[in-house]
């Protein structure tokens, strides 16, 4: 399991197949803390890196998980069954679908299609004793230090970031976007069906009032310079909000082709491998949830699936 330094370990999940693109964060001193679950498929590979670092069964105090989208939360349920003694820490918004996953996963295959099987995999329910709803400014005791919670809502309203008060690394989850290897800059994370762009803006702000030392995206790890990189996302994000909003009438599609039309090059994208960015926080699902964001703001918001809620 690769060092990150700053006392972090990340177990890469290799969701579908691919490496640098979903991490899982171990905070291995005093009480050992996990940020991010991966999915229900990668509960194994998870459990296996852990013990090869000595943590065994009952080693695991925390599963924190910033929200409860699958990439994030999908994993919970099994970790909490392999590592009997970890708390499972979760937004309050989130913390009735980590106990009865059943709305939320139908609404995700709505989403996701066959991604559901291939990519994300099912979700085991947490047992309700084993959950933690964690209130903004409440702290998570991890022995030699503390994770601070702050509820950052916007890529979706059961969001929240977690920060480390010995080192100042700061777990961004989606809140900052998506930076994956071999993207050169942030690209927005606007998923249906709740993305709202100024709750986003002010979790960005929220974040770097932190000044965190290093922030760490689940996907993918540390992308520099947090001040600069936060102002960065928040410019991008405005600027794919303002295509949304005067594409709000036409379709899904056509608000895609325009997002990769005026975006897609700036980001650097490896046009060798395409297919890897398709699979996670692709244009296609930010279109339809910018479009989401858009109509409601004009009032002609369709009925969209509300279990991601
Ligand atoms: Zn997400």
């Amino acid at each position: 399991m690769p060092g990150l330094g700053d006392d972090v370990l990340v177990a890469d999940s290799t969701m579908a197949g691919y490496e640098g693109m979903n991490g899982v964060f171990l905070l291995p001193t005093g009480r050992a803390a996990l940020v991010e679950s991966g999915t229900g498929l990668s509960a194994e590979r998870t459990r296996r890196a852990l013990e090869a670092h000595g943590i065994g069964p009952y080693d695991l105090a925390w599963i924190v998980v910033t929200h409860v989208h699958l990439d994030h939360a999908g994993g919970a349920g099994e970790l909490a069954r392999r590592f009997p003694s970890a708390t499972v820490v979760v937004h309050p918004r989130g913390a009735r679908h980590l106990a009865d996953p059943e709305r939320l996963t139908a609404s995700a295959r709505a989403v996701h299609g066959d991604l559901m099987d291939t990519v994300y995999g099912p979700m085991a329910p947490v047992e309700p004793q084993r959950i933690r709803a964690v209130e903004d400014g409440e702290e998570i005791d991890l022995g030699d230090r503390r994770l601070c919670v702050v509820h950052t809502p916007g890529h979706a309203p059961h969001h929240l970031v977690v920060q480390d008060d010995s080192t100042g690394v700061l777990f961004a989850g989606d809140a900052a976007g998506v930076r994956v290897d071999g993207m050169t800059s942030a690209r927005p994370a606007c998923p249906p069906p709740h993305f709202d762009r100024d709750a986003t803006v002010a979790g960005m702000r929220r974040m770097a009032e932190l000044k965190p030392a290093r922030l760490l995206l689940t996907h993918f790890g540390d992308p520099g310079d947090p001040a600069a990189f936060l102002d960065d996302a928040e410019q991008r994000l405005r600027r794919w909000c303002s295509v949304a909003e005067r594409l709000a009438a036409g379709d899904e599609a056509e608000l895609e082709a325009e997002l990769l039309r005026r975006f897609a090059a700036d980001e650097s994208m490896p046009a060798d491998d395409p297919e890897r960015f398709a699979v996670m926080g692709g244009f296609a699902s930010n279109a339809v949830g910018l479009r989401q964001w858009a109509r409601s703001r004009t009032g002609s918001e369709e009925v969209g699936t509300d279990a991601l809620r």
